[in-house]
C-alpha cells in the first residue's frame, strides 16, 4: 500500500520589507514560510487534484535534482530554450500565460512532447490579491483549460503572479486542487538581461533541490541556458520538473500548500 509522508517545514527568516518595480514585475522583499506538506494517511482520500506525473524509473531518486522552471511565456525565444533542453536529454517546467498560449501552440505542443511540464502562471498575469474571489477563479481555470486544450493535461500546479499570494489566495487554491509552487533561487534573469551574469549567479548558487525561476520571454535568459543547463548537468545534477523534483523530494505537494519563497533572489543585492 502505498504510503504518504508529512513533512511540513517552517522557515521564517527575519527581514524587512521593502519593494521594487519593473516594467513586468514587482517583488515585494518579504520573506515567507517555505511549505511543504503531504497528506498522512494510510488509504487513499478522494481529492480533486489529478494525480501527479508518473515519474519515469531513468530518473535515479539519489541522484541530486534540479528544476529549471521558465515564467511568463511562451515567447519567441522559448523554442531555443527546448532546443537546448532536447539536446541535453533534460526536463523543465514552464508556467504559461494562458492568454498567450493563442501564438505559441506549436511551442507548447513540442515542449509537453519532449517531457517537459505545463503548469499554470495565470490568464493575464493579473495580481491575483487584487482581484475579486471569482476573478482569481477565473484566472487560475481559464489557464487551465488553454493549457489542457493543447497538451490534453490540466495542471495541478501554478505560480502566482508576481509571487503574490495571502490566506485567501490560498484558500482559494485548496478549493480549486492547485498546490502553489514559488522557487528557491533567483537570478534575477527579468532585471539583468545579461547570460553571463545569470548563469554566474545560477552556478554559485546551484544545489540539490534547487528550484530556480526564469523568464522565458527575454532573449537574454535563452541564451544563459546555452551555458547553464551543460553545466549544471557537468556538476552532477539532473535537470527534472518540478513536480518530478517535489514528488521525489517531498512526496509531492498539496492542494493550498505553498513551496518555496519568493525572496530567494535578496543575496544579490
Ligand atoms: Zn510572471
Amino acid at each position: 500500500m502505498k504510503k504518504f509522508y508529512v513533512l511540513l517545514i517552517f522557515i521564517i527568516l527575519l527581514a524587512s520589507c521593502s519593494t521594487i518595480e519593473t516594467d513586468n514585475h514587482s517583488i515585494v522583499h518579504q520573506y515567507e514560510p517555505i511549505v511543504i506538506a503531504s497528506v498522512p494517511t494510510e488509504t487513499p482520500i478522494p481529492t480533486p487534484i489529478p494525480p501527479a506525473p508518473t515519474l519515469p524509473p531513468e530518473i535515479p531518486q539519489s541522484k541530486s535534482m534540479v528544476a529549471l522552471t521558465f515564467d511568463d511565456g511562451p515567447s519567441a525565444h522559448t523554442e531555443k530554450i527546448l532546443d537546448i533542453l532536447e539536446r541535453y536529454d533534460s526536463k523543465a517546467t514552464f508556467f504559461v500565460v494562458g492568454n498567450r498560449l493563442g501564438l505559441y501552440q506549436e511551442t507548447i505542443l513540442r515542449a509537453a512532447k519532449l517531457g517537459n511540464e505545463i503548469a499554470n502562471h495565470s490568464q493575464t498575469h493579473a495580481r491575483f490579491t487584487s482581484l475579486s474571489d471569482n476573478d482569481v477563479i477565473n484566472e487560475i481555470q481559464s489557464a487551465s483549460s488553454a493549457i489542457k486544450s493543447i497538451t490534453g493535461i490540466s495542471p495541478h500546479i501554478y505560480r502566482p503572479p508576481f509571487g503574490a499570494t495571502d490566506e485567501r489566495i490560498v484558500n482559494i487554491s485548496t478549493e480549486l486542487g492547485y498546490g502553489i509552487v514559488k522557487w528557491n533561487l533567483d537570478p534575477l534573469d527579468w532585471r539583468d538581461r545579461d547570460a553571463d551574469i545569470i548563469y554566474h549567479r545560477i552556478m554559485s548558487q546551484v544545489e540539490d533541490g534547487s528550484v530556480i525561476v526564469l523568464h522565458d520571454i527575454h532573449l537574454t535568459t535563452a541564451q544563459a541556458m546555452e551555458r547553464v543547463i551543460p553545466s549544471i548537468i557537468e556538476k552532477g545534477f539532473q535537470l527534472v520538473t518540478v513536480s518530478e523534483l517535489l514528488d521525489y523530494r517531498y512526496g509531492g505537494l498539496d492542494a493550498g500548500s505553498i513551496f518555496g519563497s519568493y525572496c530567494a533572489w535578496r543575496i544579490w543585492e
